[in-house]
């Protein structure tokens, strides 16, 4: 049994070889509260929030029969550099469900309390941030997108001090924990590590057991095969999730390697944010306004970096990395042709043509150089009427004159442009409308949304949390009384970003 280690007597982090975790159980917090539940992982779970000790248990206080603490080991390349050995700081893993229908899920606790890898930090999380995490994960997962899940959110009681600022001074601020929830928490640094070090025997344990549990498919092919196959799956799943990320506007933030899921699970919500405006180059990560490194429009290239980073870290286990270079490739291809897909859905077209790829394209840069709200804009352009197309239709989607005057002209040609592939296209208009409808949610995360959930917990209502978990579980429906929450960023909001811990 690893114990943490102790921050007055070490500044040096622990390193852990011929491991991939290390037990550890999670630090009591004083006065446990439920503030959310996510009841559909609950009932996936078979978990009932009733249960007079749930609120102790998922902030670490109680274990339930069965339920043993970890924290897993892994590395990582943070922002382009090999960062060495990192692991979970202050997330604690609490075992296994065996679920009738979503075969096995594993439960996290994040910021339950230092681990072995907390290098000194205080292994805590604050309210705002798993506020954000929590209503995250749930909203991405009801908007179709591969994500970790959470199904709890429990205030600890404790005070914890960040990065916020009061009269100078860090201030102190509530504490809170949230159970996330995954087939596997498994990162390409949990690969990266034992091979950085040299210890195949290690890395192939983990692969092999990845395989055997995480891709049944995989385990019934020949070892070499089966390596393949695997670096291949990851490759495709990574494209998808690329693909998604951009049709929803969601940004990361933080796609360090130990951020990126060997499942294509969006995983670890921090800095992330939500385009309002069609920004490629927008980052909502305030340490990476310099470079953008993890900017919008980047997000599909730095994930194909990242599995060259899996790929070199699996290559002792590959004889020759021509199955590694067709695993790369796969991405690229898969990413096209899911983008593809996805854009031409978003416009409603059912039956696509080559055409289409320069239709969207244009459109992208229309959307850049108006600055237009990307969800309004293809919500609303279920509206247009194809006899008479007009820039009115999508009016709302700007976010100023100046925005307005600059694409006026051509994104009124563009609309013609687009009425009529629409009437080729042949498809009902009810048709198409569902079709754009299922493509283009009314209702994501917007960051602001978040943050006036956050200022109302702040002052002890939780029900701001409460609207946008329930609102966020529908987002393709238009709901009615809902409005305010499928509105432009207001100008207060414009520089409000995402905060990382
Ligand atoms: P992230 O940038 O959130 O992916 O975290 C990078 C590394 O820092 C991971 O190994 C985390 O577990 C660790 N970490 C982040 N916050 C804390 C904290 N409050 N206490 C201990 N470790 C942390
Ligand atoms: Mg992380
Ligand atoms: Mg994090």
């Amino acid at each position: 049994r690893a114990l943490p280690a102790d921050p007055d007597t070490t500044n040096v982090p622990r390193q852990v070889v011929g491991a991939a975790f290390s037990w550890v159980d999670p630090t009591p917090v004083p006065a446990p509260r439920t503030v959310a539940v996510a009841q559909e992982v609950a009932a996936m779970l078979g978990v009932s929030p009733e249960a007079p000790d749930f609120a102790e248990v998922f902030a670490g206080n109680v274990r339930w029969p069965g339920m043993t603490g970890y924290a897993m080991t892994y590395g990582g390349h943070q922002f382009g550099h090999w960062a060495g050995q990192l692991g979970d700081g202050r997330a604690i893993g609490l075992g296994e469900v065996l679920t009738a229908r979503h075969g096995r899920q594993e439960l996290q606790l994040k910021g339950a309390g230092r681990t072995p890898y907390s290098r000194g930090a205080d292994g805590r999380a604050v309210m705002r941030s798993s506020i954000r995490e929590f209503l995250c994960s749930e909203a991405m997962h009801h908007l179709g997108v591969p994500t970790t899940r959470a199904l709890a959110l429990v205030a600890t009681g404790e005070q914890v001090v960040r990065d916020v600022m009061y009269d100078g001074n860090p201030a102190p601020e509530p504490g809170a924990i949230v159970c996330r929830v995954a087939p596997s928490f498994l990162r390409f640094g949990s690969f990266e590590l034992p091979s950085s070090r040299g210890d195949v025997a290690l890395l192939r344990r983990l692969v092999d057991f990845t395989i055997a549990t995480h891709y049944p498919e995989i385990a019934t092919l020949p070892a070499d095969e089966g390596y393949a196959a695997f670096f291949a799956e990851v490759c495709e799943r990574t494209a998808r999730l690329m693909a998604h990320w951009m049709r929803v506007g969601f940004v990361h933030g933080v796609m360090n390697t130990d951020n990126m899921s060997i499942l294509g699970l969006t995983i670890d919500y921090g800095p992330y944010g939500w385009i309002d405006d069609f920004d490629p180059d927008w980052t909502p990560n305030t340490t990476d306004r310099t470079h953008r490194r993890y900017r919008f429009g980047q997000q599909p290239q730095v994930a194909y970096w990242n599995l060259q980073r899996l790929a070199q870290a699996v290559s002792p286990l590959f004889e020759d990395v021509a199955p590694l270079q067709a695993g790369l490739n796969r991405y690229v291809e898969v990413f096209q042709a899911t983008d593809a897909a996805f854009s031409v859905a978003k416009l409603g077209l059912a039956r696509p043509d080559d055409a289409d790829e320069a239709l969207v394209a244009d459109l992208r840069g229309l959307l850049a150089a108006g600055g237009m709200d990307m969800t309004i804009f293809f919500r609303d352009l279920a509206t247009l009427d194809l006899r008479a197309p007009h820039v009115a239709a999508v009016d709302a989607a700007f976010y100023d004159d100046a925005g307005r005057a600059a694409v006026a002209e051509p994104l009124q040609a563009w609309l013609q442009r687009y009425a009529m592939r629409v009437r080729d296209d042949e498809s009902s208009t009810s048709e198409r409308i569902a079709l754009m409808h299922a493509a283009n949610p009314r209702y994501v995360l917007r960051n602001y949304l978040a943050q006036q959930a956050i200022d109302r917990a702040e002052q002890g209502d939780d029900a701001g949390i409460h609207e946008l978990l329930d609102t966020l579980r529908h987002p393709y429906d238009d709901q009615p009384g809902r409005e305010h929450l499928a509105g432009k960023r207001p100008d207060w909001a414009r520089e409000r970003v995402g905060c990382s811990m």
